[in-house]
């Protein structure tokens, strides 16, 4: 059995399902479970939709679902041809759902988080039926599988967590099963249910971490993500188009880029690999003949110092100083239980004698954190921040990184810097718009043509 999770950007239009199904139709003897994000623009726009709504713009919120449902049917015709009617009416209740949901918030000028999971679970409730479709018109025996029957979730509405243990007696029944009887199970990413039956999402990006959580669940031989790049690179090519391809990475240090910022995986993705070792592969589904990048639990990273270069806008940035820490054992821990009470995680610390700073990049609760901690210390919040993070498995060999990194970044102002405890990875913070200029500078550093001869290049494929 392998997963092959399709991308936002791989079930766009008619063309991209196209794809899709040739791909999953080369798979079929392996038995594939398809695991697909909401179409294109989806999700965003229903995120749109929601805050349009709980402002009170009705018409505006409409608006945003009439693109959802003029771009899906789009794509219907341009697959179904004669049978479009029969796909689209298929569809019509969930779409009308969302428009009765829209109004109602409109009304209320307000959403409940479960409201607001149901809502933005949509997107892959229609695009698994859309693909379903598709698939079984080319005659591959696709079954669509409601991801709410299989990933049970806690209630942390809008970052709902797995329970593996009911996950994987779920997915045995319905995915395993169809897949034994030969039939290609197609199961949206991103949402699941409480055990009472509530729809969950997992958060945004968060197909990737279903496909890996169904993977480990079925203990699936592979784990394919198929999105529009060539593999893991060594930058995000948005910000260096002559980043390079990685063949392989180690499982540790895909996470840790995950984590600091190369969105072609959700963070939490490998976590279930790992534990059951379990390959991952990333891939470009515009170019499906390429190797794309293998990532394995353990695997020796490539010959380079350092293997790739992450970032992370939207970072805010909270320094705590008081005279009183040198002497206060505990104040460490009463400093960060009021994190905790917020449910916001911290990513690096740096501290001294009299101060300590942290970084954040979920700051919606930023201003009680802030009051909280008011208490105790003087409190500097700082939004508009980026984390520029340097990652390879051989960074803990070599002497003298440090020293080529902040030579290659001698113009940009540095504001914090960490080595993370596997020593896998270097970071450090600047203000949001150095980021690009950085991530560039090191780029060229570390990968610029002197360092790597020979190396191709690969720019991004197909439309951007
Ligand atoms: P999908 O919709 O398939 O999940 P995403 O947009 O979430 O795709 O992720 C793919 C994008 O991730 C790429 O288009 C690329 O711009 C970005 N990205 C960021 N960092 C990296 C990296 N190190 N390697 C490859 N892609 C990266
Ligand atoms: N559709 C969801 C999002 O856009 C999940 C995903 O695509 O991974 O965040
Ligand atoms: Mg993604």
């Amino acid at each position: 059995m392998i997963v092959q999770k399709f991308g936002g950007t791989s079930v766009e239009d008619g063309a991209a399902i196209e794809r899709l199904a040739g791909i999953v139709q080369r798979a079929v003897g392996e038995g594939p479970v398809v695991v697909v994000s909401a179409m294109g623009k989806t999700t965003d726009r229903l995120v749109a939709a929601l805050s349009r709504a709980t402002a009170g713009d009705e018409g505006g919120a409409l608006e945003q679902l009439a693109a959802v449902s003029r771009d899906t049917l789009a794509a219907v015709d341009e697959i179904f041809g004669a049978a479009a009617p029969a796909v689209a009416a298929e569809l019509a209740p969930l779409f009308a759902g969302l428009g009765r949901m829209a109004a109602a918030v409109a009304v209320l000028s307000s959403v409940p988080a479960d409201a607001r999971d149901h809502f933005l679970a949509q997107g892959e409730l229609v695009s698994s039926l859309v693909v379903a479709r598709a698939l079984a018109a080319r005659g591959v025996p696709a079954v669509r599988v409601d991801a709410r029957d299989v990933l049970v979730t806690d209630a942390h509405f809008g970052r709902a967590q797995p329970d593996v243990r009911a996950t994987e007696a779920a997915a045995r029944e319905r995915l395993a099963g169809p897949v034994s009887r030969r039939q290609v199970p197609v199961i949206g990413g991103f949402v699941g249910a409480t055990a009472g039956g509530q729809t969950t999402v997992l958060g945004r990006g968060g197909s990737d971490y279903s496909a890996a959580i169904f993977g480990a669940c079925l203990g699936a031989s592979r784990v394919e993500i198929w999105t529009d790049v060539d593999g893991m690179m060594t930058a995000d090519p948005r910000i260096v188009p002559e980043a390079r391809v990685l063949d392989r990475l180690s499982a540790e240090e895909a996470s840790e880029l995950a984590y600091f910022g190369a969105r072609v995986l959700h963070p939490l993705t490998l976590a279930p690999a790992i534990e059951k070792g379990i390959p991952v592969r990333v891939l470009n589904a515009r170019r499906p003949e390429r190797p794309g990048t293998e990532i394995l639990s353990g695997a020796p990273g490539g010959g380079e110092d350092v293997r790739s270069i992450a970032c992370k806008r939207g970072i805010v940035t909270v320094e705590v100083s008081t005279s009183r820490m040198l002497m206060a054992p505990g104040f460490l821990r009463a400093l960060f239980d009021v994190f905790a009470r917020f449910d916001t995680a911290v990513d690096m610390i740096s501290t001294s004698e009299v101060s300590v700073s942290v970084t954040l990049d979920d700051s919606s609760r930023v201003a009680e954190i802030r009051r909280e901690l008011e208490q105790m210390a003087r409190v500097d919040v700082v939004p508009g921040r980026a984390i520029v993070c340097l990652v390879g498995e051989n960074l803990k060999f070599t002497s003298g990184i440090a020293a080529r990194i902040f030579r290659a970044v001698e113009d940009v102002n540095v504001l914090m810097i960490s080595q993370g405890a596997s020593r896998r990875n270097v970071s450090f913070v600047v203000a949001e718009e150095d980021v690009e200029r950085a991530v560039r500078h090191l780029h060229r550093e570390f990968f610029g043509e002197a360092a790597a001869p020979g190396a191709v290049s690969t720019a991004r494929a197909g439309r951007v």
